[in-house]
């Protein structure tokens, strides 16, 4: 392997590490303990464990985390009911509702329902037009992740170019957003792009968002690019389920310059920025200095 591992499983323990230093600095200094509170509707396994997992973090950086358990057929009035009530809640900094929601429920109303300072997903309607327009805004977390380990690695990611693959509204498209205003030529690629391995070879950096495993081969990467994989895919591999990104890790790390394995990536880096939101989002609450590095 020719390629810098981008480590972000170590890289989300040091973010961790800063959101509990904060916490102890608001805790110590103006008797504040910021508090997130996690909505799960239904039994998804999938979502209980991330929600489970959120919890657990939220305490271990010495936040207070406050989590809400709604049966699957709760009628959405109730949840709309629940989530006023969390947005005039001062002791609640961030408000995140796990999704998929069953399906009698409208997401958009529900996602647009929280109010944007507490929005700690970044996915309100207010937030998307913030980051879009290049203003103060809550950033989703897992392109925020991202974006920390780019500019970790590179220092100014300034006239590079870049190719996201994947145009959805939780990671493609505001992980566009965010190379765009950290100045980078920015390409967005998706199922309907015209000669895709073309485009991801003219990439300095890529960034595949899609949820096909290993996709993208070796011989699409540019020498010396840096490769993020946010995929996320359970395959079956020798009679054993595996979990593998979007890109073709084997191949695609003896071209690029760095890259982010899956498991152990994008992966952490994703609840270490949930933590790290909260935190700017209760600092924000009580007009307080925002820590550093942990924001867009
Ligand atoms: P999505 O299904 O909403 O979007 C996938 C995108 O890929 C679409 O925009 C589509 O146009 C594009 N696409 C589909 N087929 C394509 C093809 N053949 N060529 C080019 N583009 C194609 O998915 P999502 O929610 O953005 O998630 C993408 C992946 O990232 C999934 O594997 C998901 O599990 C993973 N994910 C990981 C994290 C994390 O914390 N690491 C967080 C969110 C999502």
């Amino acid at each position: 392997m020719a390629a810098t591992l981008i480590d972000g499983k170590a890289f989300a323990g040091k973010v961790r590490g800063q959101v509990a230093e904060h916490v102890a600095r608001l805790k110590e200094e103006h008797g504040i303990t910021p508090g997130l509170a996690v909505v799960l509707v239904g039994e998804d396994p999938a979502s209980q464990v991330y929600v489970r997992s959120k919890g657990k973090q939220t305490v271990e950086v010495g936040m207070n985390s406050y989590e809400h358990k709604l049966e699957a057929d709760t009628p959405e009035a109730d949840l709309l009911a629940l989530i006023d009530q969390l947005n005039n809640d001062p002791a609640v900094n961030g408000i995140l509702v796990q999704l998929p929601l069953p399906k009698h429920m409208n997401e958009e109303l529900v996602i647009n329902s929280i109010a944007p300072e507490k929005d700690v997903d970044g996915f309100h309607i207010s937030n998307v037009g913030l980051l879009g327009t290049g203003q103060k805004s809550m950033v989703p977390c897992t392109p925020l992740g991202c974006l920390m380990m780019l500019r970790d690695h590179h220092g100014s990611l300034s006239g590079m170019d870049a190719v996201v693959i994947g145009r959805s509204n939780i990671v493609g498209k505001p992980m566009a957003q965010l190379l765009l205003g950290d100045s980078c030529t920015v390409t967005i690629a998706h199922s309907r792009t015209k000669d895709l391995p073309d485009v991801v070879r003219r990439a300095d950096i890529v960034v595949a968002a899609v949820g096909r495993p290993e996709m993208v081969p070796g011989d699409w990467i540019k020498e010396g690019a840096t490769v993020i994989d946010v995929g996320i895919n359970r395959i079956e591999r020798d009679g054993k389920n595996v979990l593998v990104g979007d890109v073709d890790f084997a191949s695609a790390a003896e071209r690029a310059g760095a890259i982010t394995p899956v498991p152990g990536g994008v992966g952490p880096m994703t609840i270490a920025c949930l933590l790290a939101n909260t935190v700017t989002a209760c600092c924000r609450a009580h007009n307080l200095a925002e820590p550093e590095g942990l924001t867009a």
